[in-house]
């Protein structure tokens, strides 16, 4: 059964590899600007996406996961740590090794109102990583790329000469994700790319994302807060809290036995997942606390219902490489 798994994890190479990454932003104070702290906004993560795989990364607002994103796509600057992404370390490449990664690493962003600009018709927002990304295509290959790509979508082609608050917001999204299909990516990092639409649309576009991950081999990371939302289009999930992970593993895993308490209470919040398994509601006591001043020991047990003496005192590690895992002491 081990050896089994062992091969089957040769066979599936991660496409990105992330080892003990940080990122913390210093926190100034006095008329020297003097730095007293630091928001552990990423805080020794590591996780690996395999080719082809969907990894959902769930979490509350301010847990993390938008830094994680940034610092994983060269966006803000790690402190330290590896992304390795197809065998080559993307915080040593070379500015040229970095366009071309660039290319392969597209991003869908949450806001299709803010994330398109109001100037440019819907052929141009398309068209403008085929020119920015120097693709070598001339006019009339990237019009016919254009064309595909917002077929592909499901958005329709014939209006590439219109402007976006000429669209619905869920045309709107197919354009930033036709945007983001457009150089062919290997990796598409989705920020939360359904939370700023109807719900009606939301399942449409779900939908959308999940038909194109399995047609095109993508690799996806689908970041979001609501975890029902987060598994439809993801293979795996890792759970965060305050800048770190605490749980992962397939998301039928994560859905039937949440090892650790807090991805419980996340689950807990699903309505449908209540029906099925008869579990009592688990809630979350108080707010999640300050990242500039995380507490002692586990960072959940100032929230935790199972929290102990030791839950203060020792931090539970994740163990790093284990199908599922939680850093809990009790799991
Ligand atoms: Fe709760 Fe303790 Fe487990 Fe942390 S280690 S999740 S505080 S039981």
């Amino acid at each position: 059964m081990m050896q089994d798994k062992m091969i089957s994890e040769k066979a599936n190479e991660p496409l990105l590899s992330i080892r003990d990454l940080v990122c913390h932003f210093p926190v100034r104070s006095g008329l020297m600007r003097r730095q007293v702290g630091a928001v552990q906004a990423v805080d020794n993560i590591s996780f690996s996406v395999a080719q082809g795989e969907g990894l959902g990364i769930v979490g509350e607002s301010g847990c993390g996961k938008s830094t994680l994103i940034n610092t994983i796509l060269q966006l803000v600057p790690a402190n330290s740590g590896n992304i390795i992404y197809d065998g080559k370390d993307v915080r040593s490449m070379s500015r040229s090794q970095l366009r071309h990664w660039r290319r392969e690493v597209q991003m869908v962003f949450q806001n299709p109102f803010a994330s398109l600009d109001p100037r440019m018709t819907i052929g141009q927002i398309v068209e403008e990583p085929l020119v920015v990304g120097k693709s070598g295509l001339n006019r009339n290959e990237r019009l016919k790329r254009v064309i595909e790509t917002l077929e592909m979508v499901g958005a329709d082609s014939r209006q590439i000469d219109r402007y976006p608050h000429q669209l619905s917001g869920g045309q709107r999204q197919r354009v930033g994700i036709a945007r983001a299909l457009v150089l062919r990516p290997k990796l598409l990092v989705l920020d939360e790319p359904v939370s700023a639409l109807d719900v009606s649309v939301q399942a449409q576009v779900l939908n959308l994302l999940e038909r194109l991950r399995h047609d095109l081999g993508l690799t996806t990371i689908f970041i979001g807060h609501d975890l029902s939302v987060v598994s439809y289009v993801s293979d795996r999930i890792a759970v965060m809290y305050l800048g770190r992970i605490v749980e992962i593993g397939t998301r039928e895993e994560v859905f039937k036995s949440p090892k650790h308490p807090y991805t419980q209470a996340l689950l807990s919040a699903v309505p449908s997942v209540k029906k099925n398994n008869g579990q009592q509601r688990v809630r979350l006591k108080g707010d999640p606390p300050n990242p500039a001043n995380p507490p002692s020991g586990c960072r959940f047990h100032t929230r935790c219902s199972y929290a102990t003496e030791l839950c203060s005192q020792s931090e539970p590690k994740l163990v790093v490489g284990s199908e599922h895992a939680a850093a809990c002491h009790f799991k």
